[in-house]
C-alpha cells in the first residue's frame, strides 16, 4: 500500500494463505482481526485530505507496533485494516493484544496543532474451524462481526459467532421463503366465529392465518410468523389477511352471511406511517367491504411502544368505521390508562385464564377482574379458547356473553364456514355446546 507501506489486500491474501497453511501444520490457531475506523471520515472532511493521509499513516504505524512480529497487518483501503495475528495457544489469548490495539488506536495525535482522535471498531474470527473454511470467507467472517463491533457501540471488538451465523443466513432463507409464499399465494385464511353464548347469535368471524406448504403441509401462524414478526414482511403479511378479509366480505356479503370479519394485526403494521393510506386503498378497491365489519385485533404489547402514535392511528381507523379490540388481554401490562386511552370495542380475554379458571382459582379471579374492568370501561369482552360447556357455562353466569373456541367450531376455511352457520342453531349456544360435548362424550 503505496500510503502506509504496509501489505496491501493481494499480499494480505497471499500472506493469509500461507499463515492457515502454517497453523494448520502446527496445529495452532490464527486469527483474522478485521479493524475499521470509527469517526476517520469527520477527520478528513474537516481538517482535508493531507492530514487525513498523514493520520492514516500514524495509525497504521501504531497498529503494527501493537501486534507481534511475525504477524501480518494489512491495510485493504480507506481506514481499514485487517491483522492476521499466528500461533496462538487458544482463542483466549489473543484479548491482550486486541485491548492493546484498541488502546493504541483511541489515543490522542496532533498533527497541524489539531488535536485528532478515533476509535476503532474490531471484528476476529479463528482459523482453524470445524467446517472448511477458505481466506475469504474468514475476511468476511471478520469484517461482519467488525460490523458487530459498530452496532454494538463502536471502540470494541467483536468475535465472530458460528452458530450465530448459522442463525442468521437460516433466517435469511426462512424470509426469503415467506416472500415466496406470499407472491405464490400459499397462504390460506381459516375463520373462527365469535358468538353469543346466550343468544346464540354469531357476531362475526376472526381471519388466522395458514400456511398451504407444498412440502409441509398445513402450517399454523406459530411455524412462520415469528420469523416475520418486527420485519417489514410482517406487515405485508397482514396487509395480506386484510385484503384477503375483505374480498371475503364481499363474498360473504352477497351471500347473505353475517360478515364481520376480525384480523390480528402484528406491531410493525399498526406504527407504519402509510398504514392508513394503504387500509384506504383497500376499501377503495373492495368498495361492496363496509369498515364496520372490520375490526382489528392489536396485543397491548403492540400498542405500548408508542400509545400517542397508536391512539392517532385508531383515532382515523375509528373515523373510517373499522374498530379494533386488545387480544390476549391480561397477558400484558393491562394498564388502565391504556383502557381509558385506546378505543377499542372489545377485550379478548386470554384463553390460558379461561382454560385454567376452573383449577386454579387465582385464574378465576383474573375473569372476574377484567370483566368488572371492562364493564367499568364499557367495553365488550370476549372470552378466547372456550373449549367446554362447563367453561361456557361459568362465563356467561360471570355475565360474559360473547366467546370463541372449540366448543362452537374450529378455524375453518371459508366454503366450510357457510355449512357451519347453516347447521347452527341460533336459539342457545349454551345448549348447542352441550350437545357437542354430549355427542363427542358418546362418540
Ligand atoms: P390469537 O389471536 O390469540 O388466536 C387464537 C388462537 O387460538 C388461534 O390459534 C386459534 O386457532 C386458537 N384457538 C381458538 N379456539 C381455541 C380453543 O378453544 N382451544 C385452543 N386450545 N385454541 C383455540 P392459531 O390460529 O394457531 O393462531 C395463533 C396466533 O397467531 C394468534 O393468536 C395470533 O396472535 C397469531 N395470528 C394468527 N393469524 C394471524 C394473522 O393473520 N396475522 C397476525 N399478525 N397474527 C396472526
Ligand atoms: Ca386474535
Ligand atoms: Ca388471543
Amino acid at each position: 500500500d503505496s500510503l502506509t507501506n504496509l501489505p496491501n489486500r493481494v499480499l494480505l491474501a497471499d500472506r493469509l494463505s500461507q499463515a492457515m497453511a502454517q497453523a494448520q501444520r502446527r496445529k495452532s490457531l490464527l486469527a483474522v482481526v478485521y479493524l475499521d475506523l470509527d469517526g476517520f471520515k469527520e477527520i478528513n472532511d474537516t481538517h482535508g485530505h493531507d492530514i487525513g493521509d498523514r493520520f492514516l499513516v500514524a495509525i497504521a504505524q501504531r497498529i503494527t507496533n501493537s501486534v507481534r512480529q511475525g504477524d501480518t497487518c494489512a491495510r485493504l483501503g480507506g481506514d481499514e485494516f485487517v491483522a492476521v495475528l499466528v500461533d496462538l495457544p487458544n482463542s483466549d489469548a489473543c484479548t491482550p493484544l486486541l485491548n492493546r490495539l484498541l488502546g493504541a488506536v483511541v489515543e490522542p495525535l496532533t498533527l497541524n496543532s489539531s488535536f485528532l482522535r478515533v476509535s476503532a471498531s474490531v471484528g476476529v474470527t479463528f482459523y482453524p474451524q470445524e467446517d472448511l473454511v477458505d481466506a475469504d470467507q474468514l475476511l468476511r467472517q471478520s469484517d461482519q462481526a467488525m460490523y458487530q463491533a459498530k452496532l454494538a457501540g463502536k471502540n470494541r471488538f467483536h468475535i465472530f459467532d458460528s452458530t450465530q451465523d448459522a442463525h442468521t443466513r437460516v433466517r435469511h432463507e426462512t424470509l426469503a421463503r415467506i416472500r415466496q409464499a406470499l407472491s405464490a399465494t400459499e397462504f390460506r385464511l381459516y375463520f373462527q366465529p365469535k358468538v353469543n353464548m346466550r343468544t346464540g347469535g354469531v357476531i362475526g368471524f376472526e381471519a388466522l392465518i395458514r400456511w398451504q406448504h407444498p412440502d409441509r403441509g398445513l402450517l399454523l401462524p406459530g411455524d412462520f410468523l415469528p420469523t416475520v414478526a418486527n420485519h417489514p414482511l410482517g406487515s405485508e403479511v397482514d396487509l395480506w389477511v386484510i385484503e384477503t378479509a375483505l374480498i371475503q366480505m364481499e363474498k360473504w356479503q352477497t351471500l347473505g352471511i353475517p360478515t364481520a370479519i376480525s384480523v390480528n394485526l402484528g406491531a410493525e403494521l399498526i406504527q407504519r406511517s402509510d398504514f392508513i393510506t394503504s387500509l384506504r386503498q383497500l376499501f377503495e378497491f373492495y368498495p361492496q367491504a363496509d369498515p364496520r365489519w372490520l375490526e382489528l385485533e392489536i396485543v397491548e404489547t403492540s400498542a405500548l411502544e408508542d400509545i400517542t402514535q397508536v391512539q392517532k392511528i385508531m383515532a382515523s381507523c375509528n373515523e373510517m368505521g373499522v374498530g379494533f379490540s386488545l387480544d390476549d388481554f391480561g397477558t400484558g401490562y393491562s394498564s388502565l390508562t391504556y383502557l381509558r386511552r385506546l378505543a377499542v370495542n372489545h377485550l379478548k380475554i386470554d384463553q390460558s385464564f379461561v382454560r385454567d379458571m376452573h383449577d386454579d382459582p387465582e385464574d378465576l379471579l383474573i375473569v372476574e377482574g377484567i370483566l368488572s374492568l371492562a364493564s367499568a370501561f364499557r367495553r365488550q369482552v370476549i372470552a378466547e379458547g372456550v373449549e367446554t360447556i362447563y367453561q361456557a357455562e361459568t362465563l356467561v353466569d360471570l355475565g360474559c356473553e360473547l366467546a370463541q373456541g372449540f366448543a362452537f367450531a374450529k378455524p375453518m376455511p371459508a366454503e366450510t364456514c357457510a355449512n357451519w352457520l347453516a347447521d347452527w342453531k341460533p336459539e342457545s349456544a349454551l345448549i348447542r355446546a352441550r350437545n357437542t360435548a354430549l355427542t363427542e362424550g358418546a362418540s
